[in-house]
């Protein structure tokens, strides 16, 4: 096995780490794993990993709480991005992975980026034969779901 899911994670999350404390937000790590072996492009994991925590962060007011879970279900690797941010309408969702959409180019704009993030995410996501899915309550927060196989060859 060439990589490990609990390396890659926590990593990533320690690079976005001042990016929330300059917010004051709290970001924290959680997870009872040690390691989860797999066959992972490990960078390109660290960027779905970045892109996710970092929306959490940029789409969450100061002193906002984002809280990251990495657990080990039937062989796949389950990471759950949580936070208490602006969320996102109901019928936004469907729609979010597609290149360059955005919810309300008002804000958007106010924001800056590009929309890509996600359609970057789900395209590597995809490519190590994982899924990725997004649960939102508008104005409470949002929780992104990504599974990863830990054993199979598939890069
Ligand atoms: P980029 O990532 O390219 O800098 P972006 O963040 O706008 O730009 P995506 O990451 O693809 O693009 O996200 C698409 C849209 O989904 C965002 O514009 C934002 O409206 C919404 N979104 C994504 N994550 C969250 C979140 N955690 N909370 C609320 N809205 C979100
Ligand atoms: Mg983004």
């Amino acid at each position: 096995k060439d990589y490990d899911l609990v390396k890659i994670v926590k990593n990533s999350v320690m690079k976005v780490e001042m990016t929330a404390k300059n917010k004051s937000q709290t970001l924290e790590y959680i997870s009872q794993e040690d390691s989860m072996p797999g066959y992972f492009d490990s960078d390109r994991i660290e960027q779905v990993i970045l892109n996710i925590v970092s929306n959490a962060i940029k789409y969450t007011p100061e002193e906002g709480q984002i809280k990251v879970f990495l657990e080990c279900k039937e062989n796949q690797g389950i990471i759950r991005v949580v936070d208490n941010g602006m969320g996102i309408p109901k019928e936004d969702i469907p729609r979010l992975f597609e290149r360059f959409y955005r919810v309300d180019k008002a804000r958007s704009r106010e924001m800056g980026g590009t929309g890509l993030g996600l359609s970057i995410a789900r395209q590597i996501v995809e490519a190590h034969n994982g899924s990725i899915r997004i649960d939102s309550e508008y104005g409470e927060g949002t929780e992104v779901i990504i599974q990863l196989p830990l054993e199979e060859k598939v890069v």
